[in-house]
């Protein structure tokens, strides 16, 4: 079935809206902060939220931002995610790795490779950003935290949990996280079931700007196999990725009791949450040092 442009973009909100009643995603007076990266999924995500919240006169939205600190990628991206909260009067909020963290990301990469780390960059960038956008989320006093992750990312990280041999973690990558621990801001992801060829499309049909230069170190991430691996079996079995994600959904039940044992208590070392003695971000700090 064809789509003019209108009618696209009203089933792209139309279906967002209903994943996000699905899940249970907002309350009417909820304060969501919109994780806004300036590419083209994070700002598809916040016109569309703009739209949902004008039916809330209660709720709020804020677009939070992670400025990593990579040359010549993130600075772009920076202005063009101000431009886009200027243009929806959105309060737009950044925090820097260096001022969280002490390093700017690429000082963080030098360092990690003259120490001979094996790690690539995302595995460490991804650790530090999660940190960095609840610090941020909580600081705004947000009620949710919510980010851009499409179909696509979603079947990735699912693909990736089992590449690692982490799959219990699966239970904890779902649409709408549970209020686990007051100092974690339960996250949604609205457009876990919209295809990210749709949200560019959007992107597109609604003349958005958006940064579409690719982060440097991303080359080299596993989830780009775990991509590659994914698009091709759609594109030779349409709605695979989607029958991937709704059968997670069907054994989610089983694999959240699976992993009931990990509590979340706080990390000795800096406080914020954590299901270790000593958190993620913590431990990557020290190797830096
Ligand atoms: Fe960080 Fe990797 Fe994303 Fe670049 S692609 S911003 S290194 S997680
Ligand atoms: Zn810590």
């Amino acid at each position: 079935m064809k789509l003019c442009k209108s009618c696209f973009t009203k089933s792209i909100e139309e279906k967002t809206r209903a994943t996000i009643a699905k899940y249970n995603m907002f309350r009417f007076d909820d304060r969501v902060a919109v994780a806004v990266s300036g590419g083209k999924d994070s700002l598809s995500l916040l016109h569309v939220l703009a739209k949902v919240e004008n039916r809330y006169p209660k709720a709020s939205l804020v677009a939070v931002t992670v400025d990593e600190g990579i040359r010549g990628y993130r600075d772009e991206a920076l202005k063009i995610a101000a431009e886009n909260c200027e243009k929806l009067g959105i309060r737009h909020f950044s925090v820097s790795f260096e001022e969280l963290f002490g390093y700017t990301f690429d000082q963080m990469v030098g360092r990690m490779d003259r120490k001979g780390n094996r790690e690539t960059p995302c595995a460490y960038c991804g650790v530090l950003r999660r940190k960095a956008l609840n610090v941020v989320a909580r600081k705004v006093k947000a009620d949710k935290l919510a980010t851009a992750h499409t179909l696509d990312d979603e079947t990735q990280t699912i693909l990736l949990n089992i590449f690692h041999g982490d799959v219990l973690r699966i239970a904890k990558e779902k649409p709408a996280t549970d209020e686990v621990h007051p100092k974690l801001v339960p996250r949604i992801k609205p457009f876990c079931e919209v295809p990210e060829k749709e949200t560019a499309l959007y992107a597109y049909l609604r003349g958005i700007r958006f940064q579409s230069t690719p982060c440097p170190y991303a080359a080299d991430a596993l989830r780009n196999d775990a991509r590659m691996i994914l698009d091709r079996l759609e594109e030779k079995h349409p709605g695979m990725k989607f029958t991937i994600f709704k059968s997670i959904e069907k054994i989610r039940p089983a694999l959240e009791e699976l992993a009931k044992g990990e509590g979340i208590g706080e990390c000795v070392e800096c406080g914020e949450p954590t299901t270790d003695k000593v958190c993620r971000t913590c431990q990557i700090r020290k190797q830096l040092e």
